[in-house]
């Protein structure tokens, strides 16, 4: 097989924070390998934290790293030992590969303690903002037809697939436990994905964001899904929980520390806090520690932190996503509100996507029009 170039879209870390429309070579397709043409890929907060400069490194002995690591493809070849996956096929791809730590040599690299890991289009990895890319199997999971129009989100879907299941095995403890109040810190993607995987467990959903409930996009998706929007800007939250009935559930999706504070004060007796922003920040507030203390202490609370997905969280979202779409025809769609057609238009995504929940850039697939 000759070797082929592709398209990516890169940035220098540590020299440049401009994107630009750069060509590699699309690796050989080893026996295990799947080769996948990718239809769109999404834009989200650790992608504009890799621009600003907070992280991201290319691949050992490369300057240049391709963004993305979500993104919905067709698979366009397959080596001789791949079984159950066939040309044509959607699929998407985990992000982690494993380091030598213990974790990620069980195959849960989600849970890895060494840190050593790469990461695709983040840490060591090229990303998916590129034309096509070469997979090993065991990382790329199928996906229904079904889901084409809003596959590009099984990723954030897959990171609260994950933190549903460490609150699950975390509140395993108790003889009974039956959540029935939830209250989530942030409206972006993984926030509201929260609130749709909170509402099919039967939970009252309450999210918190910052912009006016008239202006935020997430307050029509919300309301698709029986879930309430507040703006802390408009309601006073530590009063709102208060008077709300115990807090079984809170999931800090902010990025804003000081909500994770309030999240501490907030919890009901026997609830569970689950941290999943990546706070890049170095905020220093006063802690009201007895009072916290004593209430985690006396209600069995939980504070536990969660990050990435594994294999079996990106089949779970599959599952799941096919379930809220029956549940709540175009919610996951309306997610969707920015679009951009193209590698090339994308060198400026981050003055053309502001304020969006979730933008797309359309790579080999058409841009549907409203
Ligand atoms: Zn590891």
């Amino acid at each position: 097989m000759t070797t082929s170039t592709v398209n990516g879209l890169a940035l220098t870390p540590g020299v440049s924070s401009d994107l630009k429309v750069i060509s590699l070579a699309l690796p050989s397709l080893g026996q295990n390998d799947v080769q996948i043409r990718v239809l769109e890929a999404g834009i989200c907060g650790t992608d504009r934290e890799i621009i600003h400069g907070q992280f991201g490194y290319p691949p050992a002995g490369e300057s240049d790293l391709v963004l993305g690591h979500e993104a919905l493809g067709q698979v366009t070849a397959l080596g001789s030992q791949v079984h159950g996956l066939a040309v044509g096929d959607l699929v998407t791809a985990t992000v982690r590969r494993a380091c030598t730590c213990p974790n990620c040599l069980a195959g849960e690299s989600d849970y890895c303690t060494l840190m050593e890991f790469t990461e695709r289009g983040i840490r060591g990895a090229q990303g998916f903002w590129t034309d096509a890319y070469v997979e090993n199997a065991d990382f790329v999971i199928k996906v229904p037809d079904s889901l084409r129009k809003v596959g590009v989100m099984i990723e954030p879907a897959s990171v609260v697939e994950k933190a549903w299941r460490v609150a699950l095995a975390v509140q395993q403890r108790f003889p009974v436990w039956e959540p029935t109040t939830a209250l989530v810190f942030g409206a972006g993607p993984i926030g509201i994905l929260q609130a749709m995987l909170l509402r099919q467990n039967g939970m009252e959903v309450t999210v918190v964001a910052r912009r006016p409930a008239a202006e935020a996009p997430a307050t029509r998706v919300l309301e698709m899904i029986g879930a309430r929007y507040v703006s802390n800007r408009e309601v006073d939250i530590r009063t709102l929980g208060k008077s709300m009935p115990n807090i079984d559930v809170i999931i800090e999706a902010s990025g804003d520390s000081g909500n994770v504070l309030l999240g501490m004060e907030l919890l009901g007796n026997a609830g569970v806090l689950v941290l999943l922003s990546n706070t890049g920040g170095s905020e220093e507030i006063k802690v009201p520690m007895d009072r916290i203390n004593v209430n985690f202490v006396g209600g069995n609370k939980t504070m536990v932190g969660s990050v990435n997905s594994s294999v079996a969280d990106f089949q779970a979202a599959v599952r799941d996503m096919q379930v809220w779409e029956k549940q709540w025809p175009g919610a996951l769609e309306q997610m969707i509100t920015h679009r951009i057609a193209g590698l090339a238009a994308a060198t400026d995504l981050m003055e053309t996507t502001k304020g969006a929940i979730k933008a797309v850039i359309h790579i080999g697939g058409d841009v549907p029009t409203a």
